[in-house]
C-alpha cells in the first residue's frame, strides 16, 4: 500500500521560499509515514540543512541538465516516473506559481486527483487527508478530500507555522528517468525583480494601491510606507492593465494570492475579484474615502479619508515609532 509524503519544490541558488518549512511541517503533522523531498537544480543541495532542520526523513536533489532550467513537460515527466519508485500516498507542492504550473501536470500523468490552494491539511480518524480550501473566490472553505490511491495538494504560503525538528536525512542517490524529448518547452531567461523589491505572496507585510491612487507617480507614497514598514507593494487589476505598476504587484482572483499579517488597502473600493486574493490576510486595513466602499465590510481596521493625507501621516508616525525603538 502507498506511504508517505513527498513533498516537491523549486529553490533557487539553494535558498528555498518561506513556504517549504511550512509545508515539511504540514507533511510531518500529516503523521502518513516518510518525509520525502525532491527539488531541483543548481544549488539543489544547498538545501540539505534546511529540510534536515524541518523533518525530512529523506531527499532527492536532481541538480544536474537537463533540470538547470525549468520546464513544464520535462519536470512533470520525470516526476511522474519517480513516484512509483518512492511510492507516496500524498504528493505536496507549494502554491506559488511554480506549483500552480506543476501539479495538475503531474497529477494527469499520474492519474490522480488534486485539491489546489489549500489552506490547512489534516489527517481525519480513518486516515485519510482533509484539506481546507477556498471557494467562490474565497468566500467560503471547503472541506475536501482527493479519494484516487494518490493524493496530490497545493499548499498556499504563509498559513502554516514552520515548525523545525531536525532530523538528518537520508540523501537518495537516484538518478531521474528523463523520457526521449520531454524537455519540449524550457525555461531560457530568468530576470530577477530588482533588489530590495519583497515577493508579495511571502510578505508579512503589503501596502496594496488601487485606482484611488489617480496616477502612476503617486504609488511613491506606497513605496515610502512600505520603506518604512518593511512591506511589500501591491496594487488592485486596474492599475496594472493601465501600466502604473508591473503585472507582478496584480493581487485578486486573477493576479496572485497573499496571505500577509497585515494588508493595507489603499484607494481600493474592495470589489470580490480584489477580495478573492486576500482573505488570507490576518488583518485588513482600508484607506478609502468612500464610507460605503466594500472594502470596509472585510477590513479589521478602517480609515475613511482622503489617502493623499492619511499616508503621508501614517507613514511619519511609523518612522516615529521605528526611530524610538
Ligand atoms: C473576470 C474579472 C477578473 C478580475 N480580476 C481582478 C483581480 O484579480 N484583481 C483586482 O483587483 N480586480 C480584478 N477585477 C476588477 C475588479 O472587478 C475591479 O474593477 C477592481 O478591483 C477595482 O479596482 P480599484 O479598487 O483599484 O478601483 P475602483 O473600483 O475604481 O476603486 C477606487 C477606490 O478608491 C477610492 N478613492 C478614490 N479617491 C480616493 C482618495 N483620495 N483617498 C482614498 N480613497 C480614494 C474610491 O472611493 C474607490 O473605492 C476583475 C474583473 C473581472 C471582470
Amino acid at each position: 500500500m502507498s506511504e508517505g509524503v513527498l513533498v516537491i519544490f523549486d529553490q533557487n541558488q539553494g535558498q528555498v521560499r518561506h513556504v517549504v518549512p511550512e509545508i515539511l511541517s504540514v507533511a510531518r503533522e500529516l503523521d502518513q509515514g516518510t518525509v520525502t523531498a525532491l527539488t531541483f537544480g543548481t544549488g539543489a543541495s544547498e538545501t540539505l540543512d534546511t529540510l534536515g532542520e524541518y523533518g525530512a526523513d529523506q531527499v532527492l536533489f536532481w541538480e544536474q541538465e537537463p533540470f538547470t532550467r525549468y520546464s513544464s513537460d520535462g519536470f512533470a515527466d520525470a516526476i511522474a516516473a519517480l513516484v512509483p519508485q518512492i511510492d507516496p500516498s500524498v504528493i505536496l507542492f507549494p502554491a506559488s506559481a511554480w506549483g500552480k504550473d506543476l501539479s495538475p501536470r503531474v497529477a494527469e500523468l499520474l492519474g490522480a486527483g488534486l485539491a489546489t490552494d489549500c489552506l490547512t491539511l489534516r489527517t481525519d480518524t480513518s486516515h485519510h487527508v482533509i484539506a481546507t480550501r477556498p471557494v467562490y473566490a474565497g468566500k467560503a472553505l471547503a472541506e475536501v478530500a482527493v479519494e484516487t490511491p494518490i493524493q496530490i495538494f497545493s499548499v498556499r504560503p504563509n498559513i502554516n507555522k514552520a515548525i523545525p525538528d531536525p532530523k538528518k536525512p537520508k540523501v537518495l542517490d537516484w538518478p531521474p528517468h528523463i523520457a526521449d524529448n520531454s524537455f519540449r518547452a524550457v525555461v531560457v531567461e530568468r530576470r530577477e525583480v530588482q533588489s530590495g523589491v519583497k515577493e508579495l505572496t511571502e510578505a508579512d507585510i503589503i501596502v496594496s494601491g488601487g485606482r484611488g491612487l489617480k496616477a502612476p507617480e503617486n504609488f511613491k507614497l506606497l513605496d515610502q510606507l512600505a520603506e518604512v514598514l518593511g512591506a511589500a507593494v501591491g496594487s488592485s487589476r486596474p492599475v496594472a492593465d493601465d501600466g502604473w505598476v508591473p503585472h507582478s504587484y496584480h493581487i485578486g482572483q486573477t493576479g496572485k494570492v497573499v496571505s500577509p499579517t497585515v494588508y493595507f488597502a489603499v484607494g481600493i473600493s474592495g470589489a470580490i475579484q480584489h477580495l478573492a486574493g486576500i482573505s488570507g490576510s490576518k488583518y485588513i486595513v482600508a484607506i478609502n474615502n468612500d464610507p460605503e466602499a466594500p472594502i470596509f465590510k472585510v477590513a479589521n481596521y478602517g480609515v475613511v479619508g482622503d489617502l493623499f493625507q492619511v499616508i503621508p501621516l501614517l507613514t511619519e508616525e511609523v518612522r516615529k515609532i521605528k526611530a524610538i525603538s
